[in-house]
């Protein structure tokens, strides 16, 4: 199967590129059917990434009988903020204190551990690109840190795609070193979910924890919504 030797390949890249550091590969899934997650699955990937709640939900129900981990690392809309909160472990795009007061209050309603979220940060100062500025990002995590339905655990990026190998480093330093000065405040921040099929080199040299990875594992995606 094509998924099983693109995960191979990916994997031994993954390991030889974060010379014994911990790093995750998150299979991103959308656009992709529920039959080749569970080829993923068969060949040892648990966590995936999705971006459209509805379509996530519906391949949930299909591979119920899997223990998989759950990423939404699509935009954060209000409305959706329930089932989010109840069908995923990790959210990765947190760009505002209101959407993260509500999901962590559907966590606690639901009787769910503390959900696993981390920071979306706007590195390349697009206004058409979600995610918090910089300078704001301090503000955002602690009040998002004070949240009793949410772990703080990281930042995301999401840099818009770049063959400039040194620009993408410069982009995903910018994340690390927004992490350090996070943590000397005292957050604790694990997590740095950077790097996507054409980055994660990149990502990983700066200490990405998270590559998301998609098309390099699953081809071209089938449908994007
Ligand atoms: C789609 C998507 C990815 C995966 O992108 P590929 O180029 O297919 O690896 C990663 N992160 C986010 C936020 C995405 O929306």
């Amino acid at each position: 199967m094509a998924v099983t030797e693109n995960l191979r390949q990916i994997q031994k890249r993954v390991l030889q590129l974060a010379q014994g550091r911990p790093v995750t590969i998150l299979a991103v899934s959308k656009g992709q059917s529920a039959t080749v997650i569970r080829d993923a699955w068969a060949a040892g990937q648990k966590a995936f990434g999705e971006s459209y709640l509805q379509e996530a939900l519906e391949k949930q129900v299909q591979l119920h009988d899997l223990a998989l981990e759950w990423h939404f690392i699509g935009p954060l809309q209000s409305n959706k903020t329930r089932a989010i909160a109840q069908h995923f472990h990790w959210v990765h795009g947190v760009t505002r204190l209101k959407i993260a007061g509500r999901l962590s209050e559907a966590r606690q309603e639901a009787g769910l551990p503390p959900l696993n979220v981390c920071l979306q940060v706007n590195l390349s100062g697009e206004s058409s690109k979600a995610g918090v500025a910089p300078e704001d990002a301090a503000a955002l995590a602690a009040g998002v840190a004070g949240l009793p339905g949410l772990r703080l655990r990281g930042l995301m990026t999401l840099p818009e795609p770049t063959p400039d190998t040194a620009l993408q480093r410069q982009r995903f330093a910018a994340l690390r070193e927004l992490q350090s000065a996070l943590n000397e405040r005292g957050y604790g921040l694990d997590t740095l979910s950077m790097g996507m099929s054409q980055d994660f080199a990149s990502a990983i040299a700066e200490g990405s924890t998270i590559v998301r990875v998609g098309t390099a594992i699953f081809g071209e995606r089938q449908k994007t919504s």
